[in-house]
């Protein structure tokens, strides 16, 4: 094995431990939950890397990264995420490639997401991401729509060609009543979601929880967790 290989190998196992560890704590199947590796800043060697050691689902927040690390990655039978901040001029990219977009927060985003799906011909699955500290109305600084405009934007993908609505999507606030509550915040969210659901059944997925709040997301009830650091390092620049 390489150096790299071996770094990336134990770096999982940990991770897998904590994962198991937190399903058991909170009384949840393993297959309950699914990792996600966001491999953002890191090489499309490393996604190699991943893929043999088990990992299919890898997430990346910008599509300038993105978009040549899936080329590079083609021939490999991955679900790649997105899920930084998407700019209505960058989706006809990231329809190319992006199974799932995270982070869909106004509904400008969904028709142009939309759009270009068809054109792409191609199904992508939808996740709203949730500010939760967001005042009505506004969308947060880090991206996300207050939770009172879940239902308008989960309406508007539902109805939307080439978009299906898959769930909903968090990031911890920093700042408000959740913060330094991780745990509280994702229950919040599971509220939401349960919502969501009555409306939309199939729309079962929740993302939350990144490597240092990954148990606090388990123990809430996230399907997807969405972890970087932990697994590849720390970042070599902001990302
Ligand atoms: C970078 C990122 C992660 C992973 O964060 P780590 O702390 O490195 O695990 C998760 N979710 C989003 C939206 C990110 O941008």
């Amino acid at each position: 094995m390489t150096d790299r290989r071996t770094e990336l190998a134990s770096n999982l196992a940990s991770v897998e431990e904590r994962i198991v560890s937190a399903c058991a704590a909170a009384g949840r199947k393993r297959e309950e939950v699914t990792l996600i590796v966001v491999t953002k800043t890191y090489p499309a060697s490393d996604v190699r890397i991943l893929r043999e050691l088990g990992v299919r689902h890898m997430a990346e927040n910008r599509d300038q990264d993105a978009a040549p690390k899936a080329a590079a990655c083609a021939d490999l039978d991955l679900v790649w995420h997105f899920v930084g901040q998407l700019q209505t001029n960058k989706v006809r990219s990231v329809a190319s490639y992006a199974d799932i977009v995270q982070s869909i927060d106004r509904i400008k985003l969904v028709t142009a997401l939309s759009t270009a799906a068809v054109r792409a011909g191609r199904e992508v699955g939808c996740l709203i991401q949730v500010a939760l500290d967001a005042e009505e109305g506004a969308r947060g600084d880090r991206g996300g729509v207050a939770p009172d405009g879940i239902g308008e934007l989960a309406a508007a993908v539902d109805g939307a060609p080439g978009l299906r609505l898959d769930g909903l999507m968090t990031v911890a606030p920093l700042a408000g009543p959740f913060a330094g509550r991780q745990q509280a915040a994702f229950e919040r969210l599971m509220e939401f979601s349960s919502s969501l659901r009555a409306a939309h059944p199939a729309a079962n997925m929740v993302s939350a929880g990144m490597s240092a709040d990954l148990e606090e997301a388990v123990a809430a009830g996230a399907t997807h967790v969405r972890v970087g650091t932990a697994v590849l390092g720390v970042r070599p620049r902001l990302g």
